[in-house]
């Protein structure tokens, strides 16, 4: 029997909504998560290959001109962007693939695979992202300031996603898109 195809699961959310740990969690056991490039500056013990592809932006803008790239946004005065190599691979392969990205890169996706499921993660109240943000001490005041504006806009674009996942409490928040992922599954037979 031919095996069958990964899934592409498309997660996004304000900074400071808790998505990054949720990935963590779920690339523990049952998905592969898509390295993506940036020309931001790495932050204290973040690895090139690991966390990201770091890039110039002369070297990023190769890649949007070679069509490396499935999708790419300019985020807070960076470029971020999906390698669409690794995407196919793992996809072919049977794995299932997170994309932990924007919401305008989101929407990119959207028109080359509507078929992935896309999900958002809200924080329970805005002043928990606030603190959040500005807790985790990994940006200056500017780019929080502007994260914060960002967060404004991202958060009216969770009516274009298929699921939204509200991140409480850590476990729950995994458990539900775990739970989003093998009804999808099961739904189309993706087994
Ligand atoms: P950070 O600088 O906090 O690592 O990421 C900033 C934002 O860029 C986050 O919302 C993150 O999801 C998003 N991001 C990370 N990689 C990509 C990517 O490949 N494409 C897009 N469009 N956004 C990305």
């Amino acid at each position: 029997m031919m095996q069958s195809e990964g899934l592409k699961i498309i997660l996004s959310g304000p900074s400071g909504s808790g998505k990054g740990t949720i990935v963590k969690e779920l690339i523990k056991e049952d998905f592969i998560l898509s390295i993506s490039a940036t020309t931001r500056q790495p932050r204290v013990g973040e690895q090139d290959e690991v966390h990201y592809f770091f890039k110039s932006v002369e070297e990023f803008e190769e890649m949007i001109e070679k069509g490396e790239l499935l999708e790419y946004a300019n985020f807070c005065n960076n470029y971020y962007g999906t390698p669409k190599s690794f995407i196919d691979k793992s996809v072919e392969e049977g794995k299932d693939v997170i994309l932990e990205i924007e919401v305008q890169g989101a929407m990119q996706v959207k028109s080359v695979y509507p078929d992935a499921i896309f999900v958002f993660i809200m924080p329970p109240t805005f002043e928990e992202l606030k603190s959040r943000l500005i807790g985790r001490g990994t940006e200056t005041d500017d780019v929080i300031e502007k994260r914060l504006a960002r967060a404004v806009d991202e958060l009216k674009m969770y009516k274009e996603y298929d699921y939204i996942v509200i991140n409480d409490r850590l476990e729950d928040a995994v458990e539900h898109i775990r739970n989003i992922v093998r009804a999808e599954k099961l739904k189309s037979y993706r087994y």
